[in-house]
């Protein structure tokens, strides 16, 4: 059951936002029949600040009141109309404050109505052709993904948008199917508007939040990029990272300053510092592991207490629980949402042998779950009825937990307290995954699922990993072996790992195992490195390229964007007189032979600078080489009248049959990359 709890505003860290007037600034959205306005919040995070707009005012219609209540509250009229707020509403709102941010970076499709109102502000307001506005949109945006699955994804019914924006077609000088085209994988079908295909559509960069999701993502819009493949999408990735500061508990944070030295806070991803873990004594290492151990522990018996309690079990049963929680013991944690494919389920497959594991007279051991699931989605809360269900098993009472009402607090105890922390993803759906990261900036191993960060994050000696490769399609095939090896790795490695101790009770080598894991990982994880990575891989791109548009006297978006249709215009009818390929069927080639390849195409009105022709070799299947391996550009010769002829002479490297094919693109140097312009022809 939900509770919605009225905010008592004087006791939140918020302010109203006013204006010079002292009056509290609001901005306001057309809805069919009526504005929606809102009133807008300021949150200092830091020193950055957020803007919150909540609708919960009087001159709002009733039903508009309530948009901002819930994250995930009500049906899709509600989500278009937060998602309208927040992408429209938010570039108003930038202007009231008079901001104009040289770059604008998307957090998943969400806000992407912000591109469609920064596009009608060039159009109405500096009257700028649609063309030349979208190039300039395009170099000042950033989308960011991180939604493995096509369902996570917004999507709305083309209906729903002509009741709420009827009128933006027109105010971007645009036919509505050209505007509803911004928000299709395949434009003129009729598949729903997918917020995330927009703001792929007014952004010129875009990035997946690891190397594995970067991947993932390229294949999911490879239908956007006909004719290439997914490896030659410009969709990059920056791999998540967390605050250092907000995770690390504040004994490390004490003992990192004082052994890592000065400048280490102001340069925390570089290696040099964290490297000085290996000067450190072990027993001050698992002193301090074993206090915070402690601390969690303590704790979990208070929540246990108090939880149990709520939830009327028996007293004899939350006596035991609590009792049972033990500060000595190898604890596990595993704390996240629980969607399915997080496979909370993994270790309950056998419950004998998770009985023999916990149960063990001389290496005890205790797992700790917590988290939340989706309102709406059944299968994740029934997942935790289920973990709940065994807790409550007189064996496993007390050593197999589940902690209610998941929050940063609690995940914070828990990533600086467990000595292990896991996490069990269906391959590859795990975008990124924090939570681990969290748990190597506190010498916790991970042990998960190579998927994620943790695939770029392993290292051997620093934590275990499930390998990244799938064995089988079937996922229950998969389920099995995975939680089979689990139970292999925690009975055979890392239990008695952790209960193997010198005379003076200490763990050697899982102690390696710590201080492998702070010299090693951490500094790759910070939200250091992601925000450098953010700057080098992208900001900086897309922030010379809109200083060269404005630089131009906005020129060159305008030209490149008059290029575009002229090309668009003529590509069709470009025709190919003819071709000349060595026959490769029936003629095989010996290393040093020439290969000599040219074509010959009337060129319906552009220049030969305007089409390239990459020669590609490699096998080919259903019109695409697959798999793709080498790709040639051909030289063009003068234009003869409306021909050009293109040719390339390549000498063989290796012998055999050569298979090759033609692709043709438009090409213009003012081209961010050679795929900005979705028009490839396989000849
Ligand atoms: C870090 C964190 C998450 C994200 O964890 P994942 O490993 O990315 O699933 C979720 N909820 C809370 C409260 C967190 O602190």
């Amino acid at each position: 059951m939900a509770i919605d709890t009225p905010q008592r505003f004087t006791h939140l860290p918020i302010i109203p936002v006013r204006d010079a007037n002292g009056e509290w600034v609001k901005v306001k959205i057309a809805l069919p029949a009526r504005n929606m306005t809102a009133k807008v919040w300021r949150v200092d995070v830091g020193r950055v600040p957020l803007y919150l707009l909540d609708t919960d005012i009087e001159c709002n219609w009733e039903a508009d009141r309530s948009v901002t209540h819930h994250l995930y509250g009500g049906d899709r009229e509600n989500r278009l109309k937060q998602e309208l707020l927040l992408g429209v509403g938010g570039i108003r709102l930038l202007r009231q404050l008079n901001l104009n941010p040289q770059l604008y970076h998307l957090n998943e499709g969400h806000a992407a109505f912000a591109g469609l109102e920064r596009l009608r502000e060039y159009v109405q307001d500096s009257h700028f052709s649609f063309g030349k506005s979208l190039e300039i949109v395009r170099a000042s945006t950033l989308f960011t993904t991180h939604t493995p699955v096509p369902a996570g994804h917004d999507y709305f019914t083309e209906d729903l948008l002509r009741t709420y924006i009827p009128h933006y077609a027109d105010r971007l000088t645009i036919s509505w199917q050209q505007m509803i085209n911004m928000g299709k994988m395949h434009p003129n079908s009729n598949e729903k508007f997918s917020m995330s295909v927009l703001a792929i559509s007014t952004a010129e960069e875009i990035n997946g939040v690891s190397k594995i999701h970067g991947r993932v993502t390229r294949d999911m819009f490879l239908d956007l990029y006909q004719g290439y493949y997914a490896d030659e999408l410009p969709i990059g990735y920056v791999t998540n990272g967390v605050h250092y500061p907000s995770w690390v508990s504040p004994k490390w944070h004490k003992l990192h300053s004082e052994i890592f030295g000065e400048g280490f806070i102001t340069d925390q991803s570089n290696l040099k510092y964290w490297e000085k873990i290996y000067d450190v004594d072990n027993e001050v290492i698992w002193k301090t592991r074993n206090e915070l151990r402690a601390i969690l522990i303590s704790t979990l018996k208070q929540r246990l207490r108090e939880e149990m309690t709520k939830r009327l079990e028996s007293p004899k049963s939350i006596i035991k629980a609590v009792d049972e929680l033990n500060a000595n013991k190898l604890t596990f944690g595993f704390a996240r949402r629980f969607a399915t494919y997080k496979r909370a389920h993994l270790l309950f497959q056998n419950l004998d042998r998770l009985n023999a594991i916990v149960n063990s007279p001389k290496c005890p051991v205790q797992f700790i779950f917590a988290g939340k699931a989706h309102p709406a989605d059944k299968a994740g809360q029934d997942l935790i009825k289920g973990i709940i269900e065994i807790s409550r098993r007189p064996e496993f009472i007390g050593k197999i937990v589940f902690v209610e009402d998941y929050d940063m607090e609690l995940a914070k105890k828990l990533v600086q307290g467990v000595d292990v922390w896991m996490n069990t993803p269906t391959r590859p759906l795990e975008a990124s995954g924090t939570s681990g990261e969290k748990a190597v900036m506190n010498g916790v191993l991970n042990f998960s699922v190579l998927d994620g960060w943790w695939a770029e994050g392993y290292k051997e000696g620093a934590g275990w990993a499930l390998k990244e490769e799938r064995t089988y399609d079937n996922q229950e095939y998969q389920d099995i072996l995975d939680s089979e090896t689990m139970y292999q790795l925690l009975e055979n490695e890392i239990i008695p790992m952790f209960y193997n101790r010198t005379s003076q009770d200490i763990p050697e080598d899982w102690l390696k195992q710590i201080k492998n894991t702070f010299a090693q990982i951490p500094p790759y994880f910070t939200m250091k490195r992601m925000v450098d990575d953010y700057l080098s891989n992208f900001y900086s791109k897309l922030a010379a390229r809109s200083q060269k548009y404005i630089d131009s006297g906005y020129k060159i978006p305008s030209d490149y964007s008059a290029w575009k249709k002229k090309v668009i215009r003529a590509w069709n009818n470009i025709e190919v007189k003819a071709i000349n390929i060595p026959d490769s069927s029936s003629k095989t080639f010996k290393v040093g032979d020439k290969f000599d390849i040219s074509i010959v195409l009337k060129m319906n009105g552009l220049d030969a600078k305007d089409i390239a022709l990459d020669v590609i070799h490699g096998r080919k299947e259903n019109d695409m080489h697959k798999p793709y391996i080498k790709c040639s550009r051909m030289t063009p010769g003068e234009k003869i009248g409306s021909t050009v002829e293109y040719h390339l002479s390549e000498v063989i490297k290796s012998p055999g049959i050569v298979d090759v094919s033609i692709r043709m693109r438009p090409q213009n140097e003012d081209m961010p990359y050679e795929q900005d312009l979705r028009l490839v022809r396989w000849i």
